[in-house]
């Protein structure tokens, strides 16, 4: 293996390490000023990078190692995988059965399943036991908050519905269109472009 797809590696197991601890706790100052090291020879300086090197370990406790473990993390744009917490992939299935509803309210049998990529950092809906390879969900966190994707779901059942069907879905009844996925007062809707445009109803709740 190439030094540099083992030092990616070497980061990407200690970052999973680090994750892992604050969640679940046992999080020693070893993995932390281990990563921050490696982070630093790789040219990726960060407030936490630094401030782990410049001081002592044994002067570092346990709330400044919690900290600085989750600074270098949110510095370093970390994101778990589907596979290192289950609870984004029950976010997603969250999203699907509200989506699916729409699906059957317009008529269209067939299962729905959620798969993931090997390293669990991209998902896909399965149809039919097919899936659109170039459209794949990312883990749905942002610094540290886990959300219900609905927007993204929406995105790739309609995609994977139209590429494997070869039919438009789902479309606006009085003007015959294809809809798109919006947003309205602050919810994840199907809007129409008909008539200057309009909200036909939110995701989940098509007549
Ligand atoms: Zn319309």
């Amino acid at each position: 293996m190439h030094s540099e797809e083992q030092a990616e590696q070497a980061m990407n197991e200690l970052s999973d390490r680090v994750y892992t601890a604050l969640r679940d706790g046992g999080l020693d100052a070893e993995s932390v000023l281990e990563l921050a090291c490696l982070f630093e020879v790789w040219d990726v300086s960060t407030p936490a990078t630094r401030e782990l090197l410049d001081r002592s370990a044994a002067d570092l406790t346990p709330p400044d190692l919690a900290r600085l473990g989750k600074g270098l993390l949110v510095e370093t744009r970390f994101e778990p995988s589907f596979a290192l917490e289950p609870r984004l992939l029950s976010a997603l299935e969250q999203a699907l059965e509200v989506v699916e509803r729409d699906v059957r309210a317009r008529g269209i049998t067939g299962a729905f399943r959620l798969i993931t990529s090997d390293g669990g950092s991209l998902a896909w809906v399965e149809f039919q036991g097919g899936y659109r390879g170039s459209a794949g969900i990312r883990p749905p966190i942002f610094d540290g908050d886990i959300h219900v994707p609905l927007g993204e779901v929406a995105d790739i059942v309609q995609e994977t519905i139209m590429d494997l069907t070869g039919k438009v879905w789902p479309v606006c009844a009085t003007h015959n269109r294809g809809l798109h996925v919006g947003w309205d007062q602050e919810r994840t809707v199907w809007r129409c472009t008909g008539d200057g445009a309009h909200t036909v109803a939110p995701v989940g709740e098509l007549p």
